[in-house]
């Protein structure tokens, strides 16, 4: 068994240890500050007398480091330094966490904690529930009011029993023995933990929820950033707000509405354009080109999809097809009935290469587009030409 140093003082990060056993890599010290990991919490990162820990865990009952080339035996006395900035900051986080879902879950009983992350990386609820960003936004609140209270952070054991009855928050069918670790921030939240902890509030800093993503089956996963980091991310995106209400030219409290609005008139004016597009495309007239039908014009601002939905329906018709879109270049779509013998290939790669545009596709469909929008017409002719020579 290992002494866990880091139960008896979360903020020892350097200590002296005997070896005790060695297995090829790995080292087993007497006592070890170095976290193993658990609770969603990473493991430390450090070093043993100077060399590198590249993994720490758990194994019946003592923590093991991974020290690749080691030279120590058994008896050794070694200095360990876990690296303490890394381990701080998952400390914070991890009370930060019970924090945010406690809050969460005090707005919303059902809300049920799937998963935690908090790694160097990242910091990580998976919840499931029905949240929004309201109900994060208050829970996150409630956090940063609690942490600027700096509520003191108390560890201690529980009996089972008490723990069962009582008004902590456990996953009891996952915890082994007849105590249970709890963890007590103020009179803000309970809950059984084994992990480490910070032992106030306030050294937590901060919070900020810049993330709320579906984790699939209605899931969520609430990202969140602490201390000076979420105070930097909070400026930046205050910073953001309001370089958008500028642009906007409307003021900061009407941002969002002003967002709806406009995202409103695109869509009722994309479907505008959709509509007078496909009456623009069915009204071109076709003419008769060596005893074809071709539809042929360059219309301005056509939108691709449109072009490519008429062409389709005009070849299934037995027609020939030209439809080009001009705005800051040209776009054109040509289709052909299959049984034509037409091959639009050659046309893109005589006309189109020829006028530096580029496009492709299959004998009876092809699309692509020139730079240069002045050439509309002269495009429109050349193919035009090109299929009255019979290519
Ligand atoms: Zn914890």
């Amino acid at each position: 068994m290992t002494v866990r140093l880091y139960q008896r003082d979360p903020y020892l990060f350097e200590f002296e240890a005997r070896v005790e056993e060695t297995d090829d890599a790995w080292i087993r010290l007497d006592g070890s500050a170095f976290y193993p990991g658990g609770g969603g919490q990473a493991a430390d990162r450090g070093t043993i007398h100077g060399r590198g820990v590249e993994e720490v865990l758990e194994r019946q009952g003592s923590i093991w480091h991974r020290v690749p080339g080691h030279p120590f035996s058994i008896g050794d006395m070694v200095w360990c330094s876990v690296d303490w900035d890394n381990r701080y900051d998952l400390m914070k986080g991890h009370t930060a966490e019970h924090m945010l879902f406690g809050a969460l879950q005090r707005m919303m009983p059902e809300l049920e904690l799937l998963k935690i992350e908090i790694t160097p990386e990242q910091k990580r609820l998976t919840v499931r529930g029905p949240i929004d960003r309201d109900l994060v936004e208050s829970a996150e609140g409630l956090v940063n009011q609690a942490i600027s209270e700096n509520l003191e952070v108390t560890r201690y054991e529980m009996d089972r029993e008490e723990a069962e009855s009582g008004e902590v928050r456990a996953k009891l069918e996952r915890i082994q023995g007849d105590t249970v670790d709890v963890v007590e921030i103020g009179d803000f939240d309970c809950a059984a933990c084994a992990g480490i902890h910070v032992m106030e509030t306030g050294e937590v800093g901060a919070i900020l929820v810049d993330r709320i993503s579906s984790a699939g089956g209605g899931d969520h996963n609430l990202d969140f950033i602490i201390g000076d980091e979420a105070i930097a991310r909070s400026m930046d995106l205050a910073h953001l707000a309001l370089r958008a209400a500028d642009a906007l030219a409307c003021p900061m409290e009407n941002l969002l509405r002003t967002m709806e609005n406009m995202k409103a008139d695109a869509e009722g004016l994309r479907k505008a354009l959709s509509r007078l597009s496909k009456i623009s495309l069915e009204n071109i007239a076709p003419i008769d080109v060596e005893g074809m039908q071709v539809h042929a014009a360059a219309l301005p601002g056509i939108p691709r999809k449109e072009l490519i939905s008429r062409a389709e329906t005009l070849r299934e018709r037995g027609h020939l097809a030209v439809l080009v879109s001009v705005d800051d270049r040209v776009e054109f779509v040509m289709s052909c009935p299959s049984e034509s013998g037409i091959d639009l290939r050659r046309l893109v790669d005589s006309v189109v290469k020829d006028m530096g545009g580029s496009g492709g596709g299959r004998p009876d469909f092809v699309q692509g587009g020139i730079a240069d929008h002045s050439r509309a017409e002269e495009f429109l002719r050349r193919i035009l030409d090109s299929l009255g020579e019979g290519v």
